[in-house]
């Protein structure tokens, strides 16, 4: 038998996980595979840290989530979340599934245009559309979701000139019962200016007003926001087919869905909390066909979800570079991926497991990352085993906002790899290397 390592004992004071009725959780699932690849496998041919993509969890989800609306509600159409995770395999694997493509700024959007979507399944939302974002929108058909009334008066200075009438929904935020409401994007609606800017829409006879837009926030755990949010666009749907006898295509009723993760300071682990599809859309849907809208109107609903998407197909693997005790007495353990790559670890708790475990004793540790800044935490206070320096570390659920949202600091990023649905590693993204940062970089002739 081999010789096991060393631990110096030491007091602790309980202060990572909640305690249940059997006392500490201690037990650790460790994961040694992704969707049957061994995790060691992969990174010895793939580097460390690394990305991995399960193909296969991201189709599931994305059938789970359109089977709990198309099952309730006679028209649905997802358009995917750019800014969730925008590279490309995984934009194209969400369009291959019929999803439309949901932007927020030039970049995305020609990026979505790259991927093949037609213009005229691309939704423009933001607060930030340049007068040649906008006239490149209206060329190709796209939907514009109007923001504030300055964009609103830039259209129709547009709409004046251009051939195309250009088609547009206006975004709207309101009050749904959960805090914080998110007031700076659209135009409210309890105060009227929603109202307002539809009524100026409809007389200005220049835009072709197709749809009504909200994104309630994000990680929303109560459907019922969803069922107030719904309600309230209906009836702005009722108020326009009233007034104007005119009839919206679509209600689109944004992302915001949890995804699985736990949100620091939840006394319950997300996979507790975190609502189902069905859940949420029993609630957006009741709302929508008990409303007064006429049956030959009803409106196609549209859905921009996310991160609870694509969350779980996401992981990040790293290496343990080494093991110290702090002056408290806890032990830290510094690993080679930190928040970095992993932005998501400033509002949730991973879950940081190791790939095996080789030791049952379990500890509270705080989890570092390699970076010299001292916010640089991948978990704070987890129950961990010791690991020795070079082994392995998984983190599940983060293939929402951490590739797109990670910074290059003072490290490369690193490459990510997509798992396909027979088992096949494919190099989705290259690990940056010098070049990566030659290519932009001009040195004056005085500096050479
Ligand atoms: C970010 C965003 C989404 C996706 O949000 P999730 O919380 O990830 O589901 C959808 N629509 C708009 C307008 C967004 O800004």
């Amino acid at each position: 038998m081999a010789k096991l390592a060393y631990e110096r004992p030491i007091i602790n004071r309980i202060s990572a996980g909640i305690p249940d009725k059997f006392g500490m959780q201690s037990r650790i699932r460790p994961i040694p595979q992704i969707e049957g690849l061994s995790v060691e496998e992969l990174m010895k041919k793939h580097g460390s840290p690394l990305f991995v993509l399960s193909e296969k969890t991201i189709r599931d989800t994305f059938r789970s989530a359109l089977k709990a609306f198309e099952t309730r509600y006679p028209s649905v159409q997802f358009a995917w979340s750019y800014k969730t995770n925008y590279l490309d395999s995984v934009c194209r694997i969400f369009h291959q599934e019929g999803s439309w493509a949901e932007v927020v700024s030039r970049f995305e959007y020609e990026k979505a245009l790259a991927n093949g979507v037609p213009g005229n399944q691309i939704i423009f939302n933001g607060p930030h559309k340049t007068r040649d974002d906008l006239e490149v929108a209206i060329e190709n058909d796209s939907l514009i979701h109007i923001d504030h009334f300055d964009e609103l008066y830039t259209l129709l200075e547009i709409a004046g000139k251009s051939v195309t009438k250009p088609k547009v929904a206006i975004r709207v935020n309101m009050d749904t019962g959960i805090f914080p409401r998110w007031e700076r994007f659209g135009f409210n609606y309890e105060n009227g200016e929603a109202w307002d800017a539809l009524n100026r829409i409809m007389l200005s006879g220049k835009l072709d007003l197709v749809g009504l837009h909200t994104h309630i926030g994000t990680y929303i755990l109560a459907p019922s926001a969803y069922g107030m949010a719904a309600n309230k666009l209906a009836q702005l749907a009722i108020n326009l087919a009233r007034k104007y006898n005119h009839h919206i295509q679509y209600i689109d009723m944004g992302g915001g869905f949890a995804s699985k993760n736990t949100l620091k300071g939840a006394y319950l682990p997300g996979t507790d909390t975190c609502p189902t599809f069905d859940e949420y859309a029993d609630a957006i849907t009741s709302a929508l066909i008990n409303s007064e809208i006429e049956p030959d109107h009803m409106p196609t609903l549209f859905l921009e979800s996310g991160r609870a998407l694509i969350d779980d197909a996401g992981y990040l693997l790293g290496t343990v570079v080494a093991n110290k005790r702090l002056p408290d007495g806890r032990r830290a353990t510094i690993v080679d991926a930190g928040v970095n790559l992993l932005f998501t670890s400033f509002w949730y708790d991973h879950q940081v497991v190791p790939a095996v475990i080789s030791s049952q004793h379990t500890e509270n540790t705080t989890i570092y990352g390699p970076l010299c800044m001292n916010i640089d935490i991948l978990r704070d206070a987890v129950m961990f085993p010791l690991l020795r320096p070079g082994e392995r570390i998984v983190v599940p659920r983060v293939g929402a906002y951490n590739m797109t949202q990670w910074m290059q600091f003072i490290t490369y990023r690193p490459n990510i790899v997509l798992i396909d649905t027979e088992q096949r590693i494919h190099v989705i993204r290259e690990q940056e290397n010098q070049n990566t940062f030659q290519t932009s970089e001009r040195i004056p002739q005085y500096l050479k």
